[in-house]
């Protein structure tokens, strides 16, 4: 086979091939217009631009040239990503999120000049053993009812008190992180908690997610946390959408219609034949499926752009394609452009009818799409 495919004439070859349809785009005028939205919501606070996941699956590297001169810090998980931040150039603070996995990542830690979140009592003994070469700032994690990382309440007093006594740990910043701030139970349980944890000291505090941070403005104290609002989702879709919060979308995923069907009465489409016409339809065949990051769950019914206008999935996802109805579209056929996602088909309103959040649509964009950042 190796031979058969090197033995093919590769200039005809490469001249022949056309890349399948699918591309997405990010703007950076929109990571930046999102950014001046959430400061100009935050106060005197200082905002962390969460860029975990690869920016939220929008590249660190696109997050890095919209706001290098604009970030307060950038906030993150992985070591590697955070080294490379700063090999970027980026002199700002950078927040490792779930802080050292190991006592090695201390000392690159402290090279690299990083600030850990320190969540675990075990992180304490590991921070206080590692002999840090300077006063290494830190911020320390509360558990105040979301149960996913912090300390508890019992241990949280001894841990604050070693800490500032051990005269290896600079500036503290005391920290939690909220459950339910898009939700029904916001806020105010979470802050009691906390606001009795920190009494009696007077270190800077971080509590506020992008739903906290524009619904709760008690929550911005002195740093706040933007993570999906940046790149043009609102915390919050079914009480407000990123529009009416002044967002922009950042990832569009587009691609085009490269099959058209009529359908009869009766005729079903796609695997499990899980859709049947009831009247004479035509649908159009897009070149996007689940392999590149379309959620497989999305029902029927699911949005989608279709030349301009809105339609609607129609059957089930496919690897590689979807449907979708273009009975009302007479003028779309083969090669119309298609938005699945970002500017003309929100990503919000996918994700609901999805039954998920735009954070996994944009973090599932899979590899094999070709993205190009856009000013
Ligand atoms: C992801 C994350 C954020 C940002 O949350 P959004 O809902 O995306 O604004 C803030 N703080 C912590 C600790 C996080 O893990």
């Amino acid at each position: 086979m190796q031979g058969r495919v090197a033995s093919l004439p590769t200039s005809l070859f490469f001249l022949s091939a056309m890349p399948r349809p699918i591309h997405a785009t990010i703007r950076l005028d929109a990571l930046r217009n999102n950014h001046d939205v959430a400061r100009g919501q935050s106060g005197a606070a200082r905002a962390w631009c969460v860029v975990k996941a690869n920016a939220y699956g929008h590249g660190l590297a696109a997050a890095v040239e919209a706001w290098h001169d604009k970030a307060d810090g950038f906030a993150l998980l992985d070591l590697d990503e955070a080294v490379r931040l700063r090999e970027s150039g980026v002199r700002q603070p950078i927040l490792l999120l779930e802080g050292p996995f190991e006592p090695a990542d201390l000392l690159a830690i402290a090279e690299h000049e990083l600030t850990p979140v320190i969540h675990h009592a075990d992180q304490v003994d590991m921070l206080l053993s590692a002999g840090l070469p300077y006063r290494l700032p830190i911020y320390l994690k509360a558990n105040t009812g979301m149960n996913r990382l912090g300390l508890t309440a019992a241990q949280w007093r001894p841990a604050l008190a070693r800490l500032q006594a051990s005269g290896q740990i600079g500036r503290i910043t005391l920290m939690t992180h909220f459950a339910d701030a898009d939700g029904a139970r916001g806020v105010a349980w979470q802050m009691e908690r906390f606001d009795a944890l920190c009494a009696g000291t007077s270190l800077p505090r971080s509590m506020a997610n992008s739903a906290a941070l524009l619904r709760y403005p008690e929550t911005h104290a002195n740093w706040v946390r933007p993570g999906i609002m940046l790149y043009g989702s609102s915390p919050f879709p079914a009480l407000k959408s990123a529009a009416d919060i002044g967002l922009m979308p950042v990832m569009t995923l587009r691609s085009q219609i490269i099959g058209v069907q009529d359908l009869q009465p009766g005729d079903a489409v796609g695997y499990g034949c899980n859709f049947t016409a009831d009247k004479p339809m035509r649908i159009g065949v897009v070149a996007c499926g689940y392999a590149d990051g379309y959620p497989r769950h999305a029902p029927t019914g699911t949005p989608i752009n279709v030349g301009g206008r809105m339609t609607r999935t129609v059957g089930r996802v496919s690897m590689d394609m979807l449907a979708a109805d273009l009975t009302d579209l007479p003028q779309a056929g083969v090669g119309t452009p298609v938005v699945l996602w970002g500017e003309g088909c929100p990503a919000d309103d996918v994700a609901t009818a999805a039954g998920t959040v735009s954070y996994e649509l944009f973090c599932a964009l899979a590899p094999r799409v070709p993205v190009s950042v856009v000013d």
